[in-house]
């Protein structure tokens, strides 16, 4: 069976403990290779080399970085296609998915980062002829990336870049649940020349490795997205060593439609956005807001809607929907929707197993469910759930939706259906969420901070915020 090996200073090693963990496929349940079992003395010897490698990889110029990253995003794309069939078996998404957003998107990472800091600039305050105040933008060191399961090489090529463009070396740690792509990027890593120690991945459970990656002396920085449980523990270990951190942890999102909104596109998007990679996307709408007039109408077309979509094989192309990452995972979303159903929420679609025959019979599969009399305000309105279960609920009006949707501890982001363009801004501008769409969903440019308000995470990643994020600013003034 395939060894998935950690990737320390330029080489591929097995874990010091020689201790390795099952790697499943979701889509079948069959355990397919094995992940190291890493620990503190992992994470010593990555945090070590990326130490050693800063001292040169900080002096290179922005040039060389920047051809240095734009080699590694084309590497990406010449082996796209290994790529996809990796992160479809090692999540279940379906590989049409992984083929249009996931993979794509890593290499287009990359790129952006490699661009943007040959563009960057510092800001400089001029005082009246008297003097001149500079800032200059100077790398940290060792930065320590850990990424979720649910976008895997998606999410972590969107931290190591900019940590790397900038000048810092990098411990990633991926999800244990998911660590295929980032596997396949380390051996495309040697392949690509890809200078020593700058780059460094080490897999195994948050458990062991994450507390002696984040509370490490020599990682001042620290850029994590996954749950917010998580993400606490993090704020909370990390605060007494005043490290820099970014936090982009989980969301309940709204998907607010107005009686006026373009009917069909509304249906066909809250669709996409509860649906999409299982409902397993930190941005999905997982609550839907419909106004009182066209609440019968839309609830029937979404339902319907909802039938079209195929829950299937990952490998076939016309499943809409695949498996979900893992067993555990799978109980916790089935224990969610018996909790709504007690509630007393009525389950319109949905709201069980896909049982297939044969070779599938084992995988992790739901069915798309759409929940409808649940309390805004009762848990299953409140928590993620994070999986392919969204609820629906009547408003009557803007002031009412408003309110309902800024209930929850989160802020991640919304979207806002209406063809009243001054009602979409002022609904927007009072939303709690770090992204609001109007009329769309999941449509971003990299150039955007992104990231969330309340419980959803602090800081704000994406564009220049990220090189700002993974730079330690110092300001010169200088009298004239
Ligand atoms: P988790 O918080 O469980 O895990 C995220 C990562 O943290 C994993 O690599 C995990 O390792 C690791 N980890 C676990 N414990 C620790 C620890 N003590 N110290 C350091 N690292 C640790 O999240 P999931 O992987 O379950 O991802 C799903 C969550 O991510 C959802 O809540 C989702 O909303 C959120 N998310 C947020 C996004 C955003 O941009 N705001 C984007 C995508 C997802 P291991 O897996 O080995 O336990």
């Amino acid at each position: 069976m395939e060894k998935i090996l950690n990737y320390i200073n330029g080489e591929l090693v097995e874990p010091t403990n020689g201790n390795y963990l099952d790697n499943y496929n979701p889509s079948n349940g069959e355990v397919y290779s094995l992940i190291p079992d890493s620990e503190k003395q992992d994470i010593d010897n990555a945090v070590a080399a990326a130490k050693e490698a800063f001292k040169s990889w900080s002096k290179t110029t922005k040039q060389e970085r920047s051809e240095i990253l734009m080699k590694l995003a084309d590497s990406i794309d010449k082996y796209s296609e290994e790529l996809i069939k990796a992160e479809s078996k090692d999540n279940g998404k379906p590989e049409t998915l992984a083929a249009h957003v996931d993979i794509p998107r890593a290499s287009s990472n990359i790129r952006f980062f490699a661009g943007a800091i040959l563009h960057d600039s510092s800001e400089m305050h001029e005082m009246d002829g008297i003097a001149i105040n500079y800032t200059l933008r100077n790398p940290l060191g060792v930065a320590a990336c850990i990424s979720p399961w649910n976008l895997p090489l998606y999410l972590l090529t969107w931290k190591i870049a900019p940590a790397l463009a900038t000048g810092n070396t990098v411990v990633a740690k991926p999800s244990e649940v998911t660590p295929m792509t980032a596997y396949l990027l380390s051996k495309i890593c040697i392949e690509a020349g890809f200078p020593k120690g700058v780059l460094n991945i080490v897999h195994g459970l948050g458990s062991k490795t994450g507390d002696p990656l984040t509370t490490h002396p020599d990682t001042p920085i620290v850029s994590f997205t996954g749950g917010t449980v998580t993400g606490k523990h993090i704020a909370t270990v990390t605060a007494p060593m005043f490290k820099k951190l970014s936090l982009e942890l989980g969301g309940k999102n709204p998907n607010i439609i107005f009686a006026d909104a373009d009917f069909d596109k509304a249906v066909s998007t809250a669709a996409r956005a509860a649906f999409t990679n299982q409902g397993q996307i930190c941005l999905c709408g997982s609550r839907i807001f419909v106004q009182e007039e066209i609440y019968e109408k839309f609830k029937i077309a979404l339902v319907a809607k909802t039938s079209n979509l195929k829950v299937g094989d990952p490998k076939d192309i016309s499943s809409d929907l695949g498996a979900v990452v893992s067993k555990g995972h799978m109980e916790k979303i089935l224990s969610k929707i018996e909790q709504a159903k007690q509630l007393g929420g009525k389950i319109l679609i949905g709201g069980k197993r896909e049982i297939f025959e044969g070779e599938l019979k084992d995988g992790y599969y739901l069915q798309p469910t759409i929940i409808e009399g649940l309390p805004f305000d009762c848990d299953i309105n409140q928590e993620e759930i994070f999986g392919p279960v969204v609820t629906i609920i009547p408003f009557k009006t803007e002031q009412e939706v408003i309110e309902m949707a800024n209930s929850t501890k989160y802020g991640l982001s919304a979207s806002i259906f209406t063809e009243n363009i001054s009602k979409g801004h002022r609904v927007a501008a009072n939303i709690d969420a770090g992204v609001v769409w109007i009329n769309t969903w999941l449509l971003r440019d990299l150039r955007i901070p992104f990231g969330g308000m309340k419980q959803s995470g602090i800081g704000r990643e994406g564009g220049f915020k990220s090189l700002q994020f993974f730079t330690e600013p110092k300001n010169v003034c200088v009298k004239i």
